[in-house]
C-alpha cells in the first residue's frame, strides 16, 4: 500500500498564501497587503521590500533557487523566465541571496517574441509584468527544481494589455462596480465589492507514451489527422463514470496531490464519455485565481502524465468520431456580504433582485451572442463546436422548467404569481428515503445553462484559457447592469420601474432562451428563424472582436481599447493559419513517408501472392479484388496529397493574415479531409502488421 496522505497538511504547502503572509509579515505590512489585495491600490516600495524578503525567505526554506514572473501571453498558455536568487558575491566570495520589492512588483522580460498582433511593432518592443497581488505566489516543482512563481499581468510600454489576465482583471472591477449599483437599489448598503466566481471543469484524454511517440500527428498537432474508427467506440456508454483503470487511477492520485500542494482544490474526477477520456473539476473560486489555477491544472496534467509514461491530450478533438473535450465554465457573482446574485431562492417569482439580474444576463447574452461565441473559439474547438456531440455553435440559454415558467408568466401577464416546485422523488423502496427534487432538470445540450445558482458556459475548449470567456461575461453583464441602474436610479417609483424593466428585458430577449435539444437539426433551423447567429469557425467568429458594438462596449468600460482588440483579432488569424499549416505539413509527412510506402509494400505482397497463386493454378479472386480496391484508394490518396502540396505552396503566397487564414479554412482543410478519407479506407484494407501507425483502437483502449 502507498503511504497515507493527509490532505489537510498537503493542501497549499507550496503556496505563499494570505495565511502565510499573516504569519510572516509585521502586522501593519500584512494589513496593507490585505487592503490592496481586496480593494486595489498600490503597495509602497517599503512594504514591497518587506513582502519580497518574507516571500524569498519562505521560498528558500522550501528549497527554491529561482523566481519568475509567471504570466499569460496571448499564446493561451503561461510563460516564465527564471532568475536565480543570486547577486554579486561579496568580497569573501560568499553568495547572498537577493530579491527586492522592485523585482517582486515589476519585471521586464524580453518578450518581443510573444504574439502581439502588431501592437508593439508600432510602439516599443518592451513588455512589463506586474504582480497580481490577488493571486498568491507559489512554488513550482519540476526537474528544474523549485521555482517561486509570481502571478503577473503583462502589458506593453504604453499600457496595452499583451496578455489574457489584464483585461480579465479590468472586467472584474467593472462588473463589481455595476453590480454594486444594482444591489444598492435593493437596499444593500453593506456590500463593498461583487466578485465573479469561476469553476472550470477540465476534460482531457490520456494516451500511452510509446503509442503517442509513433504518431506524428499527436506529437505535432495534438490530435489525430488519420485514423479509422475502431469496432467499439463510446456507443455502449460504458466508460462514462466507469471504474477508473489502475494506471489512470495512479495518474489521478499523483495529479491531485500535486494540485493540492499548489492550493488547487481538485475535487471531482471521473471517466468521461469517450474511451480514455477523463475529467477533473476543482471547487470554484474568484475568477482570476480560477483562471490561474486552470493553467496550473493543464500544465500539471501534462507533467504528471509524463511521469506515468502517458501523454495528456488537451486538444478539443484528439479523435474523430468520439466525444471531444471541453471546459465547462461555471460562473456566478457574489457580494462580499455573501449574497450570490444568481441564487433564485425558493420563490424566484418573488425574488425581484434575482429576476432583474437574470433578465440583465439574458439581455447581455442575446445582445453579445457573437462575442460570447468568439470568446470560446479556438482552432481546435472548431473540430468540436457544431459537431454532433458538442454544444452547437449557436448561443442559447437554458433556464429549466421552473424559471422558464416564471419568465413566461412575466412576459405574458406582467406578473409571475406562482412557481413550479420540484416535489418529492419517490424511490418506491421502503428502506430508501424519498428526496426533495430539484425544480429544474439538467439539459446537457445547452451551451449556456442555468444550473441552480450559476450559469454553466459549455462552449469553451479544453485547451483554451478561461480568461477570455470570463472577461466577456463580466463585461457584457456589467453593461446590462449599468443600463438597468441608469434607468432605475432615476425612477420615480422604483417598484413599478423595476417591474417594467424586468418585463421589458425578458420580452426583448426571450428569443435566446431554448430549453429543447440543442444538438438537433430542428434547433439549427429554429435558431436561424429567430435570427440567432450560428458562427461555424474561429476566424469567422473573430470578426465579432472589432464590430462597432464590441469596440463601444469594451471602450465604455475600459476593458479593451480598439487597438488591443484589433491586435487580438490579428493574432487569431495568424494563429489559425499557423496551426492548420502544421497540421497539413504533418499529414503530408505521414502520408508520403509512412502510409503510402506501407500500402505499396502490402500491394506488392498481394501482387506476388496473386502471381504465385496463378502459377499454382488457383484463381486469386479475393486477392485480386483486394488489390484493386487498395490501388484505387492509393491513387485517390496520391492525387489528394499532390493537391494539398500544391495548395500549401499557394497558401504561403497569400498576402494578409486574414486572407491567409481564410485560404487555410476554405482550401487547405478541405484538401486535408480529401487526403484523410482514402487513407482511412486503406487502414481497413491493409494488413494490421503492415499499417505503420498505431490505430484508434490501440490509442484509446491501451491506457
Ligand atoms: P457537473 O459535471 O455535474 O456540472 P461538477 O461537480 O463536475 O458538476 O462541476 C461543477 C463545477 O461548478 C465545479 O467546479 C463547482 O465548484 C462549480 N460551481 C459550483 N457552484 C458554483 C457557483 N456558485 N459559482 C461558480 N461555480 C460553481
Ligand atoms: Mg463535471
Amino acid at each position: 500500500m502507498s503511504e497515507l496522505i493527509n490532505v489537510e497538511e498537503l493542501f497549499g504547502v507550496n503556496v505563499f498564501s494570505m495565511a502565510k503572509m499573516r504569519e510572516r509579515l509585521p502586522k501593519n505590512v500584512y494589513k496593507e497587503v490585505k487592503k490592496v489585495a481586496t480593494y486595489g491600490g498600490e503597495l509602497s516600495m517599503d512594504t514591497a521590500n518587506v513582502v519580497a524578503k518574507a516571500m524569498k525567505d519562505w521560498a528558500i526554506e522550501k528549497g527554491a533557487t529561482h523566481f519568475t514572473h509567471w504570466f499569460q501571453p496571448l499564446t493561451g498558455i503561461t510563460a516564465e523566465k527564471h532568475d536565480a536568487f543570486v547577486s554579486h558575491p561579496d568580497e569573501d566570495g560568499r553568495m547572498l541571496t537577493e530579491f527586492s520589492g522592485k523585482e517582486l512588483i515589476k519585471g521586464e522580460p524580453d518578450a518581443s517574441s510573444f504574439p502581439s498582433g502588431g501592437l508593439r511593432a508600432t510602439f516599443e518592443a518592451r513588455g512589463y509584468t506586474a504582480w497580481d497581488i490577488t493571486s498568491p505566489a507559489f512554488l513550482k516543482e519540476s526537474s528544474c527544481g523549485k521555482i517561486l512563481c509570481i502571478p503577473t499581468a503583462f502589458c506593453s510600454y504604453t499600457g496595452e494589455a499583451l496578455d489574457k489576465k489584464t483585461p480579465l482583471l479590468r472586467s472584474m472591477e467593472v462588473l463589481s462596480e455595476q453590480a454594486l449599483r444594482i444591489v444598492r437599489l435593493f437596499g444593500n448598503t453593506d456590500a463593498t465589492k461583487v466578485t465573479a466566481s469561476v469553476g472550470a471543469e477540465q476534460e482531457y484524454f490520456l494516451v500511452d507514451k510509446d503509442l503517442f511517440m509513433q504518431r506524428d500527428d499527436l506529437m505535432y498537432a495534438g490530435r489525430t489527422l488519420f485514423g479509422a474508427l475502431p469496432p467499439k467506440g463510446q456507443e455502449m456508454d460504458d466508460h462514462y463514470f466507469g471504474v477508473i483503470r489502475e494506471r489512470v487511477g495512479a495518474f489521478m492520485k499523483d495529479l491531485n496531490e500535486e494540485l493540492w500542494k499548489l492550493g488547487v482544490t481538485a475535487k471531482t474526477q471521473h471517466n468521461e464519455v469517450a474511451p480514455a477520456q477523463h475529467e477533473l473539476a476543482p471547487i470554484y473560486e474568484t475568477a482570476n485565481i480560477a483562471v490561474d489555477h486552470n493553467q496550473l491544472v493543464m500544465e500539471t496534467m501534462k507533467r504528471v502524465a509524463i511521469q506515468h509514461s502517458l501523454r495528456c491530450l488537451l486538444h478539443e478533438k484528439p479523435y474523430a468520431g468520439v466525444n471531444g473535450s471541453g471546459k465547462h465554465d461555471n460562473w456566478s457573482i457574489t457580494t462580499d456580504d455573501g449574497v450570490n446574485l444568481l441564487d433564485p431562492g425558493d420563490t424566484p417569482n418573488k425574488n425581484i433582485q434575482f429576476l432583474l439580474v437574470l433578465s440583465c444576463i439574458l439581455k447581455a447574452v442575446d445582445t453579445h451572442a457573437a462575442l460570447l461565441r468568439q470568446s470560446a473559439a479556438d482552432v481546435g474547438n472548431d473540430q468540436r463546436l457544431g459537431a454532433d456531440e458538442a454544444p452547437p455553435a449557436i448561443i442559447s440559454v437554458f433556464l429549466g422548467e421552473q424559471l422558464d415558467d416564471v419568465v413566461r408568466q412575466l412576459v405574458e401577464t406582467g406578473d409571475a404569481l406562482h412557481v413550479k416546485k420540484g416535489g418529492k422523488l419517490k424511490t418506491g423502496v421502503k428502506s430508501l428515503p424519498d428526496f426533495e427534487k430539484d425544480a429544474t432538470d439538467r439539459n446537457r445540450t445547452s451551451p449556456f445553462a442555468f444550473t441552480g445558482n450559476k450559469f454553466e458556459f459549455r462552449m469553451v475548449g479544453s485547451a483554451d484559457s478561461v480568461a477570455s470567456p470570463n472577461t466577456v461575461l463580466n463585461t457584457i453583464v456589467a453593461e446590462a447592469f449599468c443600463e438597468a441602474a441608469d434607468k432605475l436610479e432615476k425612477a420615480k417609483d422604483f417598484e413599478i420601474a423595476v417591474h417594467d424593466l424586468i418585463k421589458e428585458n425578458f420580452s426583448a430577449h426571450e428569443r435566446i432562451i431554448f430549453n429543447g435539444d440543442g444538438y438537433s437539426e430542428e434547433w439549427v433551423k429554429e435558431a436561424e428563424r429567430r435570427g440567432l447567429p450560428n458562427i461555424k469557425s474561429t476566424i469567422e467568429a473573430a470578426e465579432a472582436l472589432t464590430t462597432k458594438q464590441t469596440v463601444d462596449l469594451f471602450a465604455k468600460f475600459h476593458v479593451f481599447n480598439k487597438t488591443e482588440l484589433e491586435s487580438r483579432q490579428e493574432i487569431i488569424y495568424e494563429n489559425y493559419a499557423k496551426t492548420i499549416n502544421i497540421e497539413a505539413l504533418t499529414m503530408i509527412q505521414m502520408a508520403s513517408k509512412k502510409i503510402i510506402p506501407a500500402v505499396i509494400k502490402y500491394s506488392r505482397h498481394l501482387a506476388e501472392t496473386i502471381n504465385a497463386m496463378t502459377t499454382a493454378g488457383v484463381e486469386p479472386k479475393v486477392e485480386k479484388a483486394l488489390l484493386k480496391d487498395i490501388n484505387s484508394n492509393l491513387e485517390k490518396m496520391q492525387k489528394a496529397l499532390e493537391k494539398l502540396q500544391r495548395d500549401e505552396q499557394k497558401a504561403a503566397t497569400v498576402e494578409g493574415a486574414k486572407k491567409r487564414a481564410f485560404f487555410y479554412k476554405d482550401t487547405i482543410t478541405k484538401d486535408m479531409a480529401a487526403l484523410r478519407t482514402p487513407a482511412d479506407e486503406l487502414e481497413m484494407l491493409v494488413d494490421k502488421n503492415t499499417w505503420p501507425i498505431p490505430t484508434y483502437g490501440e490509442l484509446m483502449f491501451e491506457v
